[in-house]
């Protein structure tokens, strides 16, 4: 691979939406190819013995996921990128620093799938969580113990889009020698960069707007510095959850489009949000580019933009099910991040494995909707939904 195409990548002059159009664009030198070919092998000749041409095996590394995992590390100011077979498999790969003993703090409202691999499988193996608000530094004060590893934060939460003050969280796991992991799955770093804030670890659910088209199950992490990195490459190789060669090129052709895609899901939610703000049979909107959102001012302090995800809250929780039967442009599924508006049930679907009494406590009750706003046009998208509602709203008026 030319080290032409490595440079550019890393060119800091190039601004973000050039560095990611150019994904592997310049590092293919035999033909010259464009988009980087699918090095669709396992396994790679050696030239003779104790020589290698930097690819053994394709668990420990292979060409084309190499090209994806170098970009993600540069895009997100780290040392070294990891692409992994889903974001579950990033965070377990990522759990297996810790040992039996460990604590972990960990956001408090957070991905259901987080919270059951904590719960069911990591507490198994002796590392134990406890779930705080992470913005508030007297609670992580008052829940830390000797034994605490690392602050686990999704920031904005999903569902419930809270916002974490990230140089603040990031300063005082510093001076406790505690380790920051952020999942950054929902703002990506053409919107946030935690590492520039302080942050150690960054973890994404590939799947969503990195990929960004509903069509690969992927999962980055990113380290920070010699040691972790190295430490992380050890972990990535022996558990192998890795991903394969077609996946990488997946993500990197949905990458190379990330800043416009971010830009219109911004534009999109935001208007959406607005409309739904001042509906009638809308409780609460949650959205972190509202200026009544309680996190408005430090997600702005900390990143660019916002996502095109939020959620929203029914007066009466017997709209839920008349509204997701009627919605048509928008589909009732379970993710988040693609081009297509997607809406999802939290309380039952992605976050059924929280117990009922945490979820009733954070306010992720069954009156809550989640909308991850795609591209498609923002009057086609409000004409779908206020179409929906005016439905369910005779149906519910008619028992
Ligand atoms: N982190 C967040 C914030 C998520 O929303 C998800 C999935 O929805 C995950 C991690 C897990 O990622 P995956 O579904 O790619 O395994």
């Amino acid at each position: 691979m030319s080290n032409n195409g490595q440079e550019l990548n890393r060119d800091k002059q190039l601004k973000i939406e050039s560095r990611l159009v150019q994904i592997g664009s310049q590092e293919e030198p035999v033909t010259g190819a464009v988009s980087f070919p699918v090095y669709q092998a396992t396994a790679f000749r050696h030239p003779k013995l104790g020589q290698s041409t930097g690819f053994d095996y394709a668990r420990t590394k292979s060409p084309t996921r190499k090209v994806l995992e170098e970009a993600i590390a540069e895009l997100e100011s780290g040392d070294a990128g990891f692409a992994c077979s889903s974001g579950m498999a990033a965070l377990q790969t990522i759990f297996a620093l810790f040992s039996q003993g460990d604590h972990l703090i960990v956001s408090l409202d957070l991905y259901g799938g987080t919270y059951r691999l904590l719960e069911k499988i990591m507490s198994r193996f002796g590392v134990t969580a406890t779930y705080v608000d992470t913005n508030d530094i007297d609670a992580l004060e008052s829940h830390y113990r000797p034994s605490t590893k690392a602050v686990l934060i999704e920031t904005p939460t999903n569902p419930l889009m809270m916002i974490t003050d990230l140089e603040l969280v990031c300063s005082w796991a510093k001076k406790k020698n505690v380790l920051t992991i952020v999942d950054n799955t929902l703002l990506t770093p053409f919107f946030q960069r935690p590492i520039e804030l302080g942050a150690d670890i960054i973890i994404h659910s590939a799947t969503k707007y990195l990929g960004g088209h509903n069509d690969v199950l992927a999962g980055l992490i990113v380290t920070k510095g010699k040691e972790l990195s190295e430490q992380m490459a050890f972990l990535h190789n022996s558990i192998g959850a890795v991903l394969g060669p077609q996946d990488s090129w997946l993500l990197m052709r949905g990458m190379k489009t990330l800043a416009i895609r971010m830009e219109r899901h911004q534009y999109n939610a935001k208007r959406m949000a607005d409309f739904l703000l001042q509906h009638p049979q809308v409780d609460s909107v949650y959205y972190p580019a509202l200026e009544s959102h309680p996190g408005y001012e430090i997600q702005k302090k900390q990143s660019s933009g916002n996502a095109g995800i939020f959620s929203f809250k029914l007066k009466d929780a017997r709209y839920i099910e008349p509204i997701l039967r009627h919605i048509k442009l928008i589909a009732f599924a379970e993710s988040l991040g693609g081009v297509e508006s997607l809406m999802t049930y939290p309380s039952v679907q992605t976050h059924a494995d929280i117990p009922e009494e945490i979820r009733t406590r954070i306010g992720l009750d069954d009156r809550l909707l989640r909308y991850s706003v795609g591209i498609e046009h923002i009057e086609d998208l409000i004409a779908d939904l206020s179409r929906a509602i005016d439905l369910a709203q005779a149906e519910v008026e008619s028992i």
